[in-house]
């Protein structure tokens, strides 16, 4: 007799069987390091997407200038050569200027680029990146794809979309949104798409070739009509992601809470219908753990 299986956990602690996507381990390694962010470690060459772990707290969220913990970003994404921002928030841009310190070369869009010029980064790890630019990085190639922001509901009425006057934005929430990207991430005969935000581009999307993964931002899709069924129709996923589904209010070293209005039995029910059609298995990654594919 087969017990019934529990539905799974928002955070779980374990890492996925090896094995998860390639059938055989040992290709690199996948880390969340939490809401949209990904580091990728192929060969030795390291990349990710939109690193945020600073998380400040609300009052230094809403009340302070923005001040990356700048120790805990290099902890967190030693040695990376290129980064990917999906767009400027604070939640995805505002720990950049660290690494690119580091020497991390930034790809992202042209408010992305000034937010860093600000703060310092010259010009030569800047690259400011549009709509079909595909960048080759060691074992990796990475295709931009324009796409849209998820509609926050309030705070899109407030949302501040460009970097004006000088100087940096007064604190964390102010910082502007900018163009918004998804990236498609190849290496070794394997495709992630990273939706790292809620919106969707259809024209972009439509672009798009299947894809080995879809890891999917669940925060403000509501907004978002048949999100997940719209990215799994192109990109017939064989593995789905979710992320972007943690309180970034709260330390990257604390226990993940979820974010408001996650509403995660909703997503479980769009899960389920990506693996009737296609066949998609639900990874669920664990928080800050370089897991093997
Ligand atoms: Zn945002």
């Amino acid at each position: 007799m087969v017990a019934p299986s529990a539905a799974p956990e928002i955070f779980p602690t374990q890492a996925p069987a090896p094995g998860w996507l390639t059938g055989k381990p040992g290709v690199g390694t996948i880390t969340w390091t939490g809401c949209a962010g990904f580091l990728f470690d192929v060969e030795g060459t390291r990349i990710c997407v939109d690193p945020f772990v600073s998380n400040p707290g609300f009052v230094d969220a809403f009340f302070r200038p923005a001040r990356p913990n700048a120790a805990l970003v290099r902890q967190k994404f030693p040695d990376v050569a290129a980064a990917f921002i999906g767009h400027s928030h604070w939640d995805h841009a505002m720990d950049v200027a660290v690494l690119a310190a580091a020497g991390t070369v930034v790809h992202g869009s042209t408010t992305t680029a000034e937010l860093c010029r600000r703060q310092g980064v010259s010009d030569a790890r800047l690259v400011q990146v549009g709509d079909g630019d595909r960048i080759s990085v060691g074992p990796f190639t990475v295709e931009v794809i324009e796409s849209r922001h998820g509609i926050v509901p309030l705070a899109s009425k407030i949302d501040v979309i460009e970097l004006r006057g000088q100087g940096m934005p007064s604190t964390p929430f102010r910082w502007p949104r900018g163009a918004v990207f998804a990236y498609r991430v190849e290496f070794g005969g394997q495709s992630v798409h990273v939706q790292t935000s809620a919106g969707i581009a259809d024209g972009p999307l439509a672009r798009q070739a299947p894809a080995d993964v879809l890891i999917a931002c669940l925060a403000a899709r509501q907004g978002t009509p048949h999100y997940l069924q719209r990215l799994g129709e192109q990109l017939r996923p064989k593995v789905l992601i979710a992320c972007h589904h943690d309180n970034f209010l709260h330390p990257v070293d604390q226990r993940p809470r979820p974010v408001p209005r996650l509403d995660w039995p909703e997503f479980l029910e769009s899960a389920a219908e990506l693996r009737q059609k296609y066949g998609t298995r639900l990874v669920q990654l664990p928080r800050g753990v370089a897991v093997d594919f």
